[in-house]
């Protein structure tokens, strides 16, 4: 489980659409949200609108992973998506904020890393904010006053990627990945491989 978390406009969207692109045994959790969409959002694929008692109703069925209020709006990760895709041997993405991480790392610390993306400055964040033009002046200047508060976290991560450049960041995280995969622990099986090896038995490439 591969956490990205970010005040919004840090670049946290790109890396992540950037990484499922190149990586094809990593999935993305949609997470279920009240907020309205955004012009250009994609019903299942950026999230799933749901209205209040929707939402409501998957927190008492015990369908969600995990929930947080964000800027007045509800968002969730519906449990059996990401229970799925565990199962079958694919790791999972996830664009949630500090509130959702620590209620993920509660229940799976082993199986969960998490990277906290910087922006380079306060300017930039405000810049990219804007330049989105999705959101009205005032949601920008909600996210702007709630940024700092969502940066102190980052001490709460495993690891911090400040995002100057857009292909050094997606690198980052692609390296982060990758060493994350080759931990002994995650390794399945390892232990009668190298037996194998260790008896003289071939093994098959
Ligand atoms: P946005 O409205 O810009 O799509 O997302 C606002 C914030 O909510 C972002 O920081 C995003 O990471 C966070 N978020 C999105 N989905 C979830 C979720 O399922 N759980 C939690 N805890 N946060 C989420």
């Amino acid at each position: 489980m591969l956490v990205l978390s970010s005040p919004s406009g840090a670049g946290k969207t790109t890396i992540a659409r950037a990484l499922l692109r190149s990586d094809r045994n990593l999935v993305m959790s949609v997470s279920a949200t009240t907020r309205q969409p955004r012009p250009g959002e994609v019903e299942g694929r950026d999230y799933h609108f749901v209205d209040h008692e929707s939402f409501e109703a998957m927190i008492r069925e015990d369908r969600l992973l995990e929930h947080a209020r964000v800027f007045d709006n509800l968002y969730g990760t519906p449990r059996q998506p990401v229970d799925g895709a565990l199962a079958e041997g694919q790791d999972v993405l996830f664009d949630i904020d500090w509130q959702g991480t620590q209620q993920l790392r509660q229940n799976a610390r082993a199986d969960l890393v998490s990277i906290f993306i910087l922006p380079p400055s306060v300017g930039e964040l405000e810049k990219r904010l804007r330049s989105r033009a999705q959101d009205s002046d005032d949601v920008v200047r909600k996210r702007m006053a709630k940024a700092g508060d969502e940066m102190s976290h980052w001490p709460e991560y495993d690891y911090i990627v400040v995002n100057t450049d857009i292909e050094a960041s997606v690198a980052a995280v692609q390296s982060i990945l990758a060493a994350e995969r080759l931990k002994r622990d995650r390794q399945i099986g390892l232990a009668d491989f190298v037996n194998r090896l260790r008896g003289g038995e071939q093994v098959p490439g």
